[in-house]
């Protein structure tokens, strides 16, 4: 049993709610789908990250495209780095990239989305190295950048502008989860086919969260979530 929050798009605003809910539930790990900061300062990333921590919850992390240069040390310096890595977490098998496809903003954390599909194809092709078939685990595709053409990567005038790198690999390696982030006004749950359950929690001022609750290693139930409730 496995019960894990994700949060995004922080943009160094914090939100009271989340520590309360988080000192009322049961969770063992909050996931953070990046943009933590807004442009910086990377000195908000290790205080936040920690009194996340201090509610008695284990705390990895990805960059967004909106966190300056330094964030991976930044994270790493209190808490754990997801980006381009793979880790075992209790019933799950965490695959992480952060930053975004190219936006017309200009923003520091923008890869091309040819090298995001190479980079996330590596990355999932790992998978072999971590699985073990005793141990049955959910495997769940940690980015910030949604996938195109789905209800995470919706701007406002309904145009699609997610990544279509990220995509690609989840139509060929199907993991059963991609939680995602970058598109404030995308909160959401979708499917992609009949594999994967696509979730976009928002803005975390918003009181966006998703949890995924896995039961025995293979089942799982996720749920869009609203801090404030
Ligand atoms: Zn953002
Ligand atoms: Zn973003």
């Amino acid at each position: 049993m496995t019960k894990i929050l994700a949060i995004s798009d922080v943009h160094g605003e914090e939100n009271e709610n989340l520590y309360t809910y988080l000192n009322n539930n049961d969770i063992d790990l909050v996931l953070i789908l990046g943009d933590i900061t807004d442009f910086g300062p990377l000195d908000f990333v290790g205080p936040f990250i920690e009194k996340v921590a201090d509610c008695g919850v284990d705390v990895i992390a990805i960059p967004g495209n909106c966190d300056p240069k330094g964030i991976c040390n930044a994270i790493n310096d209190v808490s754990f780095c997801l980006h381009n890595n793979i880790i075992a977490y209790g019933d799950a098998i965490l695959f992480g990239y952060g930053g975004s496809n190219e936006t017309p903003f200009n923003t520091p954390g923008e890869i091309q989305d040819n090298k995001i599909y190479g980079d996330v194809y590596e990355l999932l092709a790992n998978y072999d190295y971590v699985y073990n078939e005793e141990v049955p685990k959910v495997k769940i595709l940690v980015t910030h950048a949604p996938p195109y053409n789905t209800e995470a990567d919706k701007v406002e005038n309904g145009e699609h502008v997610g990544s279509a790198g990220i995509l690609k690999s989840i139509h060929e390696f199907e993991p059963q989860i991609n939680l995602c982030g970058h598109i404030h006004e995308a909160r959401s749950l979708s499917k992609i086919g009949i594999t994967t359950d696509v979730a976009n929690p928002g803005m975390l001022k918003d009181n966006g969260a998703v949890l995924v609750d896995i039961k025995d290693g293979a089942n799982y139930e996720i749920s869009l979530v609203s801090l404030d409730e």
